[in-house]
């Protein structure tokens, strides 16, 4: 059965704030009858803070409402994230008075309030979710949808799953993609060909390894899959899917361990699909906007607002002329994000693999809150007068 999915478009009928997307906003919220579920419950509001000077974060206006419903449902309401983007928040117009609400590192200020879950795979063992996140017992998961360069992009689950971990289960997720080998010694023709290996890649995506001076290191999040390397490499240094796909799962098992410490039906996702740039707000700038805005999506189920988050973008082409001249696409097969980020790195692959967890449901059903109305245009004739 379709999980439903509240939308408010971007578009307006008439120039009237009613139609705009903060009040769109609020019919999301009575569509999850939100104020009705969070009484006398500890609602956490994981938001994606930002950094530096990057303004396509989700602006106050928006996190406000949702604040206001919570208390108007009689809930305690707190907005987190983690320590660094915290800290400075304020400079990105986030504070106590703007929001209505505290804002508290999603994992103590020195990142040290955590609950370790025990968890293999890959090189990682274990999860350490943020102590404040735990001990929420309602969760609104509101994300800024964007690319991301090693996910493709980001929504409510990569907002979960990087943004409620301790600085240690970051870098080891990050450390997953690692893990299959890729830099087969044995195949290298020594030193020359290791460095012509390197020095193939137009992006600086290899690197020497840290850890061993005879070795290559690959920074996925600045491959885009183009293979050049692979011409040179003859095999000593591979391009794996798996590598790739690694980052993808470990980003759903980590949101599925917070989605876990909460009651089923304790949760509501809501993505804002507005000024949508290549890179994550963790980069700590805004870009020019490589998509057209596609609202906001709202539902109960992670997997469903997603899916119907990545259908609307997947409908335009990239703007191409907006990308970083350093940004090459490579491919036009795929959704946008994949164009962009390389076609290894699979926006849909990751919600079957969430589906696959039982995170939710890829099918669904999308309501416009608001639908456009068409205007009744009355025919004009034109009067000469002079
Ligand atoms: S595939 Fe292209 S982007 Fe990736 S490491 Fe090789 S040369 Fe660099």
């Amino acid at each position: 059965m379709p999980s439903t999915v509240y939308w408010g478009s971007p578009r307006q009928t008439q120039l009237d704030h009613a139609e705009t997307l903060p009040a769109k906003l609020d019919l999301i919220i009575d569509r999850l009858h939100l104020r009705d579920r969070v009484k006398g419950h500890r609602v956490a509001i994981k938001l994606h803070l930002g950094a530096n000077i990057g303004y396509s974060v989700v602006h106050p206006v928006f996190v406000r409402r949702v604040v206001q419903a919570i208390k108007d449902g009689g809930g305690d309401p707190f907005v987190t994230d983690l320590p660094y983007s915290v800290v400075d928040a304020h400079a990105r117009g986030y504070t106590a008075e703007t929001l209505g609400c505290p804002i508290y590192p999603s994992n103590g200020i020195d990142e040290k309030w955590v609950k370790v879950v025990p968890y293999q795979f890959r090189n990682l063992t274990e999860f350490h979710l943020g102590g404040p996140i735990a001990e929420a017992s309602f969760l609104v998961d509101f994300a800024h949808v964007k690319g991301h360069p090693d996910a493709a992009w980001g929504g409510v689950i990569k907002n979960l799953a990087l943004g409620c971990m301790d600085g240690q289960t970051r870098g080891a997720m990050h450390d997953v993609v690692h893990y299959e080998p890729y830099f087969h010694k044995d195949k290298c023709r020594g030193e020359a060909h290791r460095v012509a290996i390197r020095e193939s890649c137009p992006y600086g995506a290899i690197v020497n390894d840290r850890q061993d001076p005879d070795g290559l290191h690959l920074h996925t999040y600045k491959c885009n899959q183009c293979m050049r390397c692979q011409a040179v490499a003859e095999g000593a240094f591979e391009i794996r899917p798996g590598n790739f796909a690694g980052f993808a799962q470990v980003v759903n098992l980590a949101a599925k361990v917070v989605l876990d410490s909460f009651t089923p039906g304790n949760a509501i996702f809501i993505n804002l699909a507005t000024n949508i740039t290549p890179v994550c707000d963790c980069f700590g700038f805004t870009g020019m906007n490589i998509l057209p805005d596609a609202g906001i999506f709202g539902s109960d189920d992670i997997v469903a607002v997603e899916q119907a988050t990545l259908d609307a973008l997947g409908r335009s082409p990239v703007a191409e002329e907006n990308l970083p001249a350093m940004m090459e696409i490579v491919t036009r097969e795929g959704h946008p994000f994949q164009q962009i980020h390389g076609p290894y790195k699979d926006p849909y692959a990751m919600l079957a693999h969430a589906e696959s967890l039982g995170m939710g449901c890829r099918q669904y059903e999308l309501v416009d809150v608001l639908p456009l109305k068409t205007p009744d245009f009355k025919q004009v004739n034109y009067i000469k007068t002079t």
